[in-house]
């Protein structure tokens, strides 16, 4: 452990040198989703709990979980314990013909905590590979079943879906900024509507828009069914899209639907997954199981890099037999021992701490000062939220629903003056996001929305 102090000390002589540091940071370090020629460098040292602190000793509230990862806070001394006594047992071991105690543990685990009929993990390391294979699970599926369709070789996702940045998961995900470039090297898909409960189309009431998005992606079901092996959906929540929010019953009917169908249902559950949206998964919230589900960002806690896609026993048997009908696909890290002990002592703590209990009042908190302190200000359209997911929607104007500029970069501008009160945010395009990790305390809370006031009080 590197001491503070050492940050803090002018006179020490050895002190760290930060301003090569942000120029290395600048050069040597290519961040994602950044345009490095206008990245200013931040760099965090340390952090405890909810709060995050730079080289500089400057205190920020981790306000959106360090990118949506974060469960219990940083640095929790049960997950840093859990990782140390696997540390001193064995780090890695190949799930390659050979396992661990602890992978097996949390395996099991995953098997009881998930809604019902998922059994199987296939462990990976990050959110966009537990796609790829879930992917690549149900089109082989459909081809070595019970009962074969081997026609059955696209998939249907929503219009903004947002699944990861490997080529597979760009296919199905359809965020134009993020995909357009490499449309060349996609595979196509049939998209249906964003069930999006802040734009509804012309015309749908929202007690209607249920029923009008399931009839939209019956139609689209019934048209090409024979040609799809699966859907896929975030459900409640489309994270990238801007935390588009879903009606009430539709994730359901999508699993009525896709079972009618014969369409297999993959959920991703990667941004809302351990807790989010206040149950330990979002498709409880419907009853719904998939025959695929997608588990990452969270998993770990957020401390180390694992996914996991878990299938039911159903699509498991097609995968059993001769040879052929392995599921050929691995990553060197998959099932690392060192990460599944920092998510068994994650799911430890939702128990421990009551964690569920503590998302349920802060997100009553939050969404009572959202609405209270905000939701007056003129560029603020939409206020949504599920659970400790917030989103708050800049506009141009409130009564159209017009988007803002994207080039004026009002949402970055927003969570840049944020910074200055002590909390670090980062935008959605002009969605400012909230999302602390799961332990936030209402004292954060009106901190982070205060800093929130002060920004949009600082658009010129
Ligand atoms: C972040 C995210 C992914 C991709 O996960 P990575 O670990 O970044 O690859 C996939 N789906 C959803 C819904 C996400 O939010």
């Amino acid at each position: 452990m590197t001491s503070n102090s050492s940050s803090c000390d002018a006179d020490d002589p050895n002190r760290p040198d930060w301003q090569q540091y942000a120029q290395w940071d600048r050069h040597h370090v290519w961040h994602p989703f950044t345009q490095m020629q206008d990245y200013e460098p931040l760099l965090i040292e340390s952090a405890d709990g909810c709060v995050l602190t730079d080289v500089h000793g400057n205190q920020l509230i981790d306000g959106v979980s360090s990118v949506w990862c974060n469960v219990h806070g940083h640095r929790h001394p049960k997950i840093n314990a859990a990782i140390c006594e696997q540390l001193d047992k064995v780090a890695h071991v190949t799930s390659l013909g050979m396992s661990n105690p602890t992978v097996v543990k949390l395996a099991r685990r995953l098997a009881e905590i998930t809604p019902a009929g998922l059994e199987h993990s296939f462990f990976s390391g990050d959110g966009a590979s537990s796609i790829e294979v879930g992917l690549k699970m149900a089109f082989q599926y459909w081809r070595q079943c019970e009962q074969p369709e081997p026609e059955k070789d696209t998939y249907i996702a929503l219009n903004s879906a947002y699944h990861g940045d490997t080529l597979g998961s760009v296919s199905v995900g359809g965020v134009a900024r993020f995909h357009e470039m490499f449309e060349p090297l996609l595979f196509n898909v049939l998209r249906v509507e964003n069930p999006d409960t802040y734009r509804l189309p012309d015309g749908v009431s929202p007690d209607k828009a249920t029923q009008y998005f399931l009839e939209k992606l019956e139609a689209t079901l019934a048209a090409h069914h024979q040609r799809v092996a699966a859907m896929i959906v975030e459900p409640l929540v489309q994270g990238a899209a801007g935390l588009v929010m879903q009606p009430a019953g539709y994730l359901k009917g999508v699993r009525e639907l896709t079972r009618k169908y014969n369409v297999l249902l993959i959920v991703d559950e990667v941004a809302v997954g351990f807790g989010r949206t206040g149950t330990m998964f979002a498709c409880e919230q419907e009853d719904v199981s998939p025959d695929i589900l997608c588990l990452a960002k969270g998993i770990t806690g957020g401390y180390l890099a694992m996914s996991a896609t878990i299938a039911t026993t159903e699509i498991w048997n097609a995968f059993l037999g001769d040879g052929l009908k392995t599921l050929y696909h691995g990553h060197t890290y998959a099932g690392n021992p060192l990460a599944a002990a920092a998510a068994l002592a994650s799911l430890d703590i939702f128990a421990d701490e009551n964690t569920l209990e503590n998302v349920a009042q802060q997100s009553q908190f939050l969404g009572e000062q959202l609405r209270s302190r905000l939701a007056d200000h003129p560029l603020v359209g939409d206020i949504r939220q599920r659970g400790l997911i917030a989103g708050i929607e800049l506009v141009a104007d409130r009564k159209q629903k017009t988007r803002l500029d994207p080039k004026l970069g009002t949402g970055a501008k927003v969570c840049q003056k944020a910074r200055e009160k002590g909390v670090w945010l980062r935008p959605l395009r002009d969605t400012l996001v909230v999302m602390p990790p799961l332990c936030i305390t209402q004292q954060q809370i009106e901190l982070i929305v205060t800093a929130i006031e002060y920004g949009l009080s600082q658009l010129g």
